[in-house]
């Protein structure tokens, strides 16, 4: 960071502080951290558990909805076809019987499938609270319908 990108920095962290106590002069809220009121302190650290507070902008509604639900919906798929590709190469490496890899595929398949999606899904957050209601609970509904058909697949499969 050069000299004055850090004396930049002190300047907005300067301001964020004056704000910040100006705003808890006038308005009483709770520590997010233990729930002490912080209505009048006199720095930017609570009283109560000494954590620093700072000043930030906040969507007044997130539109985090469908997003967590597609998020669970990948997760759900990753962690079965997880966990059944990993009891596959075990019950292989041990000669336990069951299933051999190649009547396994589906897992693996779904695996293929369901990581990538759920990385993705990760990376596209952003764009995804941009679209409209319809679309992101269409994704996030696809996510679902993804998941079961490859489970569907599984148990259609194995025997
Ligand atoms: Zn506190």
């Amino acid at each position: 960071m050069s000299e004055h990108e850090v004396e930049r920095e002190h300047e907005v962290e300067a301001v964020r502080s004056r704000l910040l106590l100006e705003y808890l002069e006038a308005i009483e809220a709770a520590c997010p951290s233990c729930g002490y009121n912080l209505h009048r302190i006199k720095g930017a650290i609570c009283p109560e558990c000494a954590q620093r507070l700072t000043l930030r902008v906040e969507l007044a509604q997130p539109k985090m909805g469908a997003f967590v639900f597609g998020l669970i919906g990948w997760s759900v798929g990753t962690g079965f076809h997880g966990i059944l590709g990993l009891w596959g190469l075990w019950l292989n490496a041990t000669n336990r019987g069951g299933p051999s890899l190649t009547e396994m595929w589906p897992v693996f398949v779904g695996l293929v499938i369901e990581l990538p999606a759920l990385l993705l899904w990760l990376r596209m957050s952003g764009w995804l609270r941009r679209q409209p209601a319809p679309a992101r609970w269409g994704l996030g509904v696809g996510a679902w319908i993804v998941t079961a058909a490859l489970s569907v697949l599984f148990f259609a499969v194995i025997r």
